[in-house]
């Protein structure tokens, strides 16, 4: 860890004596605060944002599940904060994000927005990702999407894996049935699911449905679920609750 630094001061010694006539005078103190800089400058650990970006990198030439490397427009990594306190987690992508490279951009993801927005946050202070990063391939000319198989979601969770460890996030929400079967390896309603803590990998896990869920079923009932989750979200992370948004989706004026 030393040579670089001293390098660094030779070849800088060196380049002030080539350029002047007079001998550079240097005192022991400052070549040594020199070197220390150096090599504070040189042990610093890279924070989460350049991990996630190195992650990211592996991800996009990842080449584990050939048949979908082969039909994916780009891999879809995850978006947010990397200090995020709260991470979503979905299934996989669908054509919107594979042809974005964006988790939840489509109607699903557009009320997955709205959600995190009644929150009282943004996207941008919450991080969302998909336990598969390459979009569940279609038979050709066929459009829609499909869910991962378990054994597509137990190829790739390692990445997101990775993901969890740096953000290090204080909650995780999964949503959907599907998430929770890559997640936890159990296959469950939602029903039996939802409405209590869970754990991930000592982490407090909530599960909630998928907003596509919401889109086919809109009735007040259900979005009210999701909001009792997301306000036992808010309690575990101690953010400020107002009446009005304990009475959401309540009454039909929601
Ligand atoms: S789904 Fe995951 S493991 Fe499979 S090819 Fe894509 S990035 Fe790799």
């Amino acid at each position: 860890m030393l040579e670089p630094a001293i390098s660094l001061v030779l070849t800088k010694l060196k380049e002030i004596r080539d350029s002047r006539e007079q001998r550079p005078r240097v005192s022991r103190d400052t070549l040594l605060r020199f070197v220390e800089s150096g090599l504070q400058e040189s042990q610093a650990a890279p924070g989460k944002s350049e991990l996630l970006e190195l992650l990211n990198s592996r991800v996009s030439s990842c080449t584990k599940c050939p048949h979908l490397a082969r039909s994916r427009t780009q891999t879809v990594f995850g978006v947010g904060n990397p200090d995020a306190e709260l991470m979503f987690i979905g299934e996989a992508p669908g054509a919107d994000e594979d042809a974005r490279g964006e988790p939840f951009v489509g109607r699903a993801g557009q009320l997955l927005t709205r959600i995190i927005e009644t929150m009282g946050l943004t996207r941008g202070d919450v991080y969302i990702a998909n336990i598969l990063k390459c979009r569940p391939d279609m038979p050709q000319g066929v459009s829609g999407n499909r869910p991962p198989t378990p054994q597509e979601m137990e190829t790739c969770i390692s990445y997101l894996l990775e993901q969890v460890k740096i953000i290090q996030p204080r909650v995780i929400v999964a949503l959907g049935a599907t998430a929770v079967e890559g997640l936890l390896g159990v296959r469950r309603t939602m029903r039996e699911l939802r409405g209590r803590w869970h754990s991930f990998n000592e982490i407090p896990l909530m599960i909630t449905y998928h907003p596509s869920y919401l889109l086919r079923n809109p009735m007040l009932s259900e979005k009210r679920k999701v909001w009792e989750d997301m306000l036992a979200v808010l309690e575990h992370l101690e953010k400020p609750i107002t009446e009005k948004q304990r009475k959401y989706f309540l009454s039909a004026n929601d």
